[in-house]
């Protein structure tokens, strides 16, 4: 997944929000009265454009991961839902699809106004909900609008094409069309970013949606969405549901009304939409998970590889799917960089993201936890050194101490898998040839990052890596004007940038014939 250039590295909070969180810090209450005054803490599902609980009553809790508290308490919804959204965004899809793309902007324009001056409101429910350090939340409500006004834009240029004739008394054109009604399911590291990555490109070209969001993180999804309804956005064009995950995913598999699905998540529930997609056919846009190697040369600029790993591996916790998962260190700068990025790993401080200075968060749950404890566990049993943290952090809940392992093999499961936590394990190798060969060893391919002074190299190994998107001398790389999405088992079709818009639109050849005739 992806994230912004706030964060880790990101600038200070504005004055007025660091007097207001460290009060929010001490009593977590007065951040949940805020949020209740402003309007923005919706617990209910939003379907036709009307607040609605779970028809059988039943809720779900929403916890704070950094103290436990239970922030909301929200419907617990599923097939019935479920269906009633598809029909509602079915029928929806008529009015909305017919508006001009001038008024579907105008709109979405709107919407990205309010978002920006609801920020500070969005990033509370952020951290809140999910975790991450205020300034992170900050810039992921930034990137995530960020994808709303882009798409606003975009709007405007959905163009057709004319193809010149092979026969005098015929035109050929070319029309793109919107899909129809969307799908989308989102997971709770971006738990705003990745609904706008989504719905911005489908409501501007003219698609309606139902998106169901993570259980964990529903309340920033509702939150948007209510400030969409006040943008104009019509009722029915935008609705959510959450509760039942496999039930309310059959739902829109198995419907014919729903035309496309676009998911973030894990590659196994991934693959389970693309399968569940063949019935119905489907469009289908997947952005799974990845491997992410990231190749410190020996030619690097030292701080510049400290500082972008640092950035590439640490943000949201390492919790997103382009955190750098295999740091691949060349081995005549391996042990100057090592101690280097040991050295600024240990200065990171914990905490709950509220505080002003905290910047890692606690993980989203225990079963998080206990992955990332038990891939530690497997890989020092196995020879690896502890070069920093290494154990639960003594805040206790889902606290990990930011942690480095050094020299780590294939042989543990580590190198393999996605950790989806604070820890960085760096792996020596010798030539060029070698560091792609272990970078590409893997069914992944989202993101690969490259440190290196030299621009042949750059080149060579950019071009090289069997990834979708390469950052080279820069740890944070994602915006909405370029193309997000990976090779291989990381996922299908890209999203943002001119690109992303095309996975919401059909192509539709018009041959206007016999025009001496008619
Ligand atoms: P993670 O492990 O990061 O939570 P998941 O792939 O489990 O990743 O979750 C991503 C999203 O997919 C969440 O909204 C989750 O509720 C949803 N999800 C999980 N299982 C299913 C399923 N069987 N069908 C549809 N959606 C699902």
């Amino acid at each position: 997944m992806a994230m912004c250039r706030a964060g880790l590295l990101g600038s200070r909070l504005p004055h007025p929000f660091r007097i207001l969180c460290r009060q929010m810090s001490t009593e977590p209450r007065v951040a949940v009265d805020r949020l209740r005054q402003s309007g923005l803490l919706r617990t209910q599902g939003l379907i036709g454009g009307k607040w609605i609980d779970a028809y059988d009553g039943k809720t779900i809790p929403v916890h704070n991961p950094a103290t436990g508290d239970v922030i909301a308490n929200v419907p617990f919804m599923g097939r019935n839902e479920a269906i009633n959204a598809i029909s509602s965004a079915h029928e929806t899809f008529t009015s909305w699809s017919k508006l001009t793309a001038n008024e579907r902007s105008k709109r979405l324009r709107k919407w990205y106004d309010l978002i920006i001056s609801h920020k500070e409101d969005l990033a509370l429910l952020i951290t809140l909900e999910q975790g991450k350090p205020l300034k992170e939340s900050l810039g992921e409500v930034n990137y995530g609008a960020s994808f709303i006004e882009f798409f606003a834009e975009e709007a405007k240029r959905i163009y057709g094409d004319i193809i010149p004739p092979t026969i005098d008394d015929r035109r050929l054109l070319v029309l793109k069309q919107p899909v129809g009604v969307v799908g989308a399911i989102t997971p709770w590291n971006f738990p705003l970013a990745m609904i706008t990555r989504k719905v911005g490109p489908a409501l501007a070209s003219g698609c309606t949606a139902v998106v169901k969001p993570s259980e964990y993180t529903p309340l920033t999804a509702l939150a948007a969405a209510e400030l969409a309804l006040q943008a104009g956005i019509s009722p029915g064009a935008l609705n959510i549901v959450f509760g039942n995950a496999p039930d309310i995913g059959d739902s829109l598999l198995e419907s014919t009304k729903v035309r496309k699905i676009t998911f973030t998540g894990s590659t196994a529930v991934g693959k389970k939409l693309m399968a569940g997609s063949a019935s119905t056919v489907k469009k289908i846009s997947l952005e799974l998970g990845g491997n992410a190697p990231c190749i410190v040369f020996d030619d690097a600029d030292l701080d510049v590889a400290v500082k972008g790993t640092l950035a590439a591996k640490f943000r949201n916790s390492g919790q997103t799917c382009v955190c750098a998962n295999r740091i691949l260190v060349q081995e005549g700068i391996y042990d100057k960089f090592a101690s280097a990025f040991a050295k600024a790993v240990q200065a990171l401080e914990v905490g709950n993201g509220l505080i002003e200075t905290t910047v890692q968060g606690p993980l989203i749950n225990e079963a998080a936890l206990e992955k990332v404890e038990s891939l530690v566990k497997d890989a020092t049993g196995k020879g690896a050194d502890v070069l920093v943290g290494g154990r639960r952090h003594s805040l206790g809940r889902t606290f990990y101490e930011p942690t480095v392992l050094g020299n780590v093999n294939n042989e543990m499961l580590i190198s393999s898998q996605e950790v989806f936590g604070p820890v960085a394990r760096l792996l020596r190798f010798k030539t060029e040839e070698e560091a792609i060969q272990i970078a590409n060893d893997t069914n992944a391919g989202l993101a690969a990052y490259i440190f290196t002074r030299s621009m042949p190299r750059s080149w060579r190994v950019s071009e090289a890596l069997e990834y979708g998107l390469v950052g080279v001398n820069e740890g944070l790389i994602s915006t909405e004007v370029a193309p997000f999405g990976g090779f291989k088992q990381s996922g299908l079709g890209r999203e943002g940038s001119k690109y992303g818009i095309d996975e919401y639109l059909e192509i539709k050849y018009v041959c206007l014939g016999n025009l001496k005739e008619v």
